[in-house]
């Protein structure tokens, strides 16, 4: 097997630590096209999710970095956890945490506390490409289905997880459980163009109508909203509409969280492609990571019309009430891989 070489990094330390060092010494599994796909030893699965503006408060990644490649995609400062530095390499150098599923049995079977709630597929997608190889998001839900009684969510863009069907019927009866499909537009070029390697939305949202006709509950993230991309009323609008009639029993949404690791990707593209929106986002972005103010204010207004038009929930709250379970006891040690988290909100399941 080939090793990981480490790219040539600017002020790298010269002893490597931690993910780093576990990073550098996993072994080269696989290439496909442009992808490489190493094996990477997961010592933890449960990370706390401590910044105070998520729906949930573990977060499940089995893959470190994501080859859907979305030009949003904020996660890729993750990769820099390992020392790697080129942003590109998140969508070329897929780490999988193939002993992950084991680890989590431990996890859940040491487990001590309350009915927190666990996300699957925060910072990557669990049905990447990745998944097909290497059906670690598969293993794991058939560790989700030894338990009972958690309140449990994954969170993805793929068709792919159609095929864990069985599971995940299994998983809707023991625990407090949901799918959130994320949809970011209807329109099928913005998509190609801002979600390149990712399934197209109708096929996104035929996978909702499936998903729903299996008695899956599920649910449309319409995230991120980018300002001047998706943000049309009309076009958020057919989004609903589409999430509604497909069988999705919610719809969440929140602007663009764009980091400077992102910016790096995303302006480039939008120079490219959008060139009449570079202002505007220069502006928007000019002190902040965060959209807060009015805008903001304005898409959270249009959404909340939406739901209320097309019967459709939003808000944790609501989630609660409307899935299977009530709040029950879920017991963790915090898992020492939380600073993976901690304080940050995830691409694709943004604060809501
Ligand atoms: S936004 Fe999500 S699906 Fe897209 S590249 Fe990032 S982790 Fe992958």
């Amino acid at each position: 097997m080939d090793h990981f070489t480490l790219p040539a990094a600017p002020e790298r330390p010269s002893g490597l630590v931690g993910i780093a060092r576990l990073a550098a010494a996993s072994p080269k599994v696989r290439d496909r096209a442009e992808v490489e796909y190493f094996s990477l030893e997961s010592r933890s699965t449960l990370n706390h999710e401590s910044s105070g503006h998520m729906p949930f408060d573990w977060t499940i990644n089995p893959y470190r970095g994501c080859e859907f490649g979305c030009k949003y995609c904020y996660a890729r400062y993750t990769h820099e956890f390992m020392e790697i530095w080129d942003g590109k390499d998140f969508e070329r150098k897929i780490f999988a945490k193939v002993n992950s599923p084991d680890v989590l049995r431990a996890e859940l079977r040491a487990a001590k506390d309350k009915g927190l709630a666990i996300a699957l597929g925060t910072a990557t997608d669990p049905y990447q490409p990745a998944e097909k190889h290497f059906e670690i998001t598969r293993r794991m839900l058939e560790v989700f289905a030894e338990f009972e009684a958690l309140e449990f969510s994954i969170t993805t863009k793929s068709t792919l997880i159609l095929r864990d069907l069985d599971l995940l019927g299994v998983i809707s009866q023991r625990h407090r459980f949901g799918v959130h499909m994320t949809v970011t537009t209807t329109n099928e070029r913005l998509a190609r163009l801002l979600e390149p390697k990712a399934p197209p939305p109708a096929k996104r949202l035929e996978a909702v109508a499936a998903l729903a006709q299996a008695g899956i509950y599920v649910g449309v993230n319409a995230m991120p909203i980018l300002p001047g991309l998706n943000d049309d009323s009309a076009a958020l609008e057919d989004l609903a509409r589409q999430a509604a009639e497909a069988g999705a029993k919610f719809i969440y949404g929140n602007v663009l969280f764009l980091m400077p690791s992102a910016m790096k990707q995303f302006m480039p593209f939008l120079e490219a492609e959008f060139p009449r929106l570079v202002k505007r986002y220069r502006l928007l972005y000019a002190r902040s990571a965060y959209l807060n103010g009015e805008y903001k204010e304005q898409m959270m207004k249009l959404v909340a019309e939406l739901r209320s038009s097309y019967g459709l929930a939003g808000n944790r709250e609501e989630l609660r009430l409307a899935t299977r379970y009530h709040q029950f006891a879920l017991p963790f040690d915090e898992a020492p891989e939380r600073a993976e988290s901690a304080g940050l909100v995830t691409p694709c399941n943004e604060a809501v």
